[in-house]
């Protein structure tokens, strides 16, 4: 419960719907229940004038039936307005969790995303906040008023004749104790369901995603199967849960008909002693009824608690997981300056520092090992290796998403661990192997780091990215929709687009991540021309598999197994007899063999 109770602790900016809840709850359950006493009131009329006493005829029992008309009209005019203010008021909190969750995985650090599934960790983000508006909503629209309505009963029937309030009192505590009993087992299954929801979930997203994949191996049929066993699972958990629910309920009902069989015959022997009037016998007999509803919603407010708090402790997991107070900023606050702070190294001056680097990723053994390299603004530097060596892992730290177990990488004489990371960011531009556009147009994915650049902006970075005569081919140019992850471009022409991207990020540090190891020869060169462009005078670290595109270089580093294993020129590396000379004569070789098999 101490969760739920944190859940509404930190949406305290709801708390006069809350307030505006239980104020038509009181009034809900004050209107319900003038109902009996004027029903009673009728009664009793009634029967009086059957026994001859005709003081009160018709004109009373009018003014009873508008009495009860006017509270009727006022409970439903009260249970709405309650409905409507639980209604916002759960959306809002809906709102508010959800975009708490969101910017926490924004700020959360990579490693998190390594361990878990896109679609695990959305399919647990909507279940959770859903789970625990569920039932604010639900307690808020109906519990609330019914358990001010319980109450009330209790005191009025306590007042009529003491033993009906103990009887009702005992339902409760064997009641909820029974449901609490259930909740817990039913608890366990729902989490094995959930467990199996979210793995599915987290699968059914990849298969989407890679969905050519799933086809050009001809796997449909595996995928389909392994989401149709962990939902069929599901089937049979649900059934397990369902027959013990349903037979306690059984023993609930069983328990709780007892208890009103007992409690009707002493209301009915009483009005047959003389102890009530036909009027309070139909008062009670109404009170009894309203009493009902509560009890036996008990047994789903206590479910749909248990999930709350079950689905609270879930979010709260994710959201007490540390982060960087730095990576905090890049959600918060102020957008620092558009430009990126100028860089004071002078070209030819270091401008990036690895010092004596070691990095493991969280929970595995160290894949960097005592790197030392400096490199100067201006200089354009290839990272050469067996994959796997630790070259995209190098670039992961320069860029701050991951810290440095021990050593430190500086940038511009800064330590980035003490930087910020948005200016940090600012100064990096990056092109991937795989374009990584977004849904939405050309242009907007070209300004994505600068999304109030002008057309005429976006067009000069397209037309050095050697993109513009392609897009400006499409019927909508500019403005024309990719799909989702740019679906409808080829290859080349979306990293062509990720190149102007970069370009029109205009940062002076630029990491190409293996840009063009995905594309063919052909749109290799075109991707290329838009990258010389985009090298133009920035300090370059180039990720490549094909040593071609690195000949024109300034340096040439190769990792071995996380360590620097050659530094030098491409021209004394290629006679070192190091990795890169042993890749140059691979790769020059293969073309020699296929010269040979022509
Ligand atoms: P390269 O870019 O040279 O191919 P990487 O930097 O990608 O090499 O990988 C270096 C090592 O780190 C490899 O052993 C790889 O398995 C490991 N590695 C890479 N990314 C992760 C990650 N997100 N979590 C755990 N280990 C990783």
């Amino acid at each position: 419960m101490k969760s739920v109770l944190r859940i509404l602790q930190a949406t305290r900016e709801l708390n006069r719907y809350y307030l505006g809840i239980i104020v038509c709850a009181v009034l809900t359950s004050a209107t319900a229940l003038l109902s009996p006493f004027i029903i009673k009131g009728a009664t009793d009329t009634v029967v009086a004038y059957l026994g001859g006493d005709q003081s009160r005829g018709v004109d009373v029992i009018i003014w009873f039936a508008v009495a009860y008309l006017a509270a009727q009209l006022f409970n439903t005019l009260f249970s709405n307005i309650g409905g409507y203010l639980g209604d916002v008021m759960s959306q809002k909190m809906r709102t508010m969790l959800s975009v708490r969750y969101f910017e926490k995985l924004l700020v959360l650090p990579l490693s998190y995303f390594d361990e878990e599934l896109t679609g695990t960790i959305i399919s647990r983000l909507n279940r959770t906040i859903m789970e625990i508006t569920r039932f604010i909503q639900m307690f808020s629209n109906t519990f609330a008023s019914l358990l001010i309505t319980t109450v009330s009963v209790l005191v009025i029937s306590g007042i009529y004749y003491w033993p009906l309030a103990v009887l009702l009192i005992i339902i409760f505590p064997v009641y909820f104790w029974l449901t609490s009993r259930t909740s817990v087992k039913w608890q366990v299954w729902e989490g094995e369901k959930n467990k199996d929801i979210d793995v599915a979930s987290g699968r059914f997203n990849e298969v989407i995603g890679q969905i050519r994949v799933v086809k050009s191996f001809g796997q449909e049929r595996r995928e389909l199967g392994l989401f149709r066993k962990l939902f069929f699972r599901t089937v049979g958990t649900t059934a397990q849960q369902s027959r013990y629910w349903h037979k306690m309920d059984i023993y609930r009902l069983a328990f709780l008909n007892i208890v009103f069989f007992i409690l009707y015959l002493i209301i009915f022997v009483r009005t047959m002693n003389g102890d009530f009037s036909i009027g309070d016998m139909v008062l009670l007999i109404q009170l009894m009824g309203m009493a009902v509803q509560p009890i036996t919603s008990l047994s789903w407010v206590v479910d749909a608690s248990q999930r709350a708090i079950a689905g609270s402790k879930d979010y709260f997991e994710v959201m007490e997981r540390p982060v960087d107070a730095r990576a905090l900023e890049l959600t918060r606050g102020e957008e620092s300056a558009q430009k990126p702070r100028e860089i004071r190294a002078e070209v030819g001056e270091e401008l990036i520092r690895f010092n004596n680097v070691t990095f493991g990723y969280e929970g595995e053994d160290d894949v960097l090992h005592g790197i030392d390299l400096s490199i100067k603004r201006g200089e354009k530097i290839a990272f050469v290796g067996e994959s796997g060596g630790g070259k995209s892992t190098l670039m992961a730290l320069l860029e701050g998403l991951y810290d440095p177990r021990s050593g430190s990488v500086t940038v511009d004489g800064m330590d980035i661990v003490d930087g910020d990371l948005e200016q940090l960011r600012s100064q990096i531009g990056m092109v991937f192997q795989d374009a990584s556009l977004f849904s939405g147009t050309i242009a907007e994915n070209i300004s994505y780091a600068r999304p109030n650049a002008s057309e005429k902006e976006i067009r000069e970075a397209a037309i050095k990215a050697n993109a513009d005569k392609f897009i400006r081919g499409f019927k909508d140019g500019y403005q024309s929709i990719i799909g989702e992850r740019g679906l409808k471009l080829s290859g080349g022409q979306k990293q062509r687009v990720s190149v102007a991207r970069a370009i029109l990020k205009d940062a002076p540090i630029l990491i190409l991540d293996e840009a063009t190891s995905a594309l063919d020869t052909k749109a290799e060169r075109a991707v290329q021309k838009g990258l010389d462009e985009l090298m133009e005078g920035r300090t370059s670290l180039i990720i490549a598999h094909r040593l071609s595109t690195i000949s024109a270089v300034d340096r040439i580093v190769t990792l071995r197994d996380g360590r620097i294993d050659e530094v030098g020129t491409p021209a004394e590396l290629a006679v070192s007899g190091g990795i890169y000379a042993e890749l140059l004569g691979l790769q020059s070789g293969s073309k020699a063999d296929k010269k040979r098999l022509k």
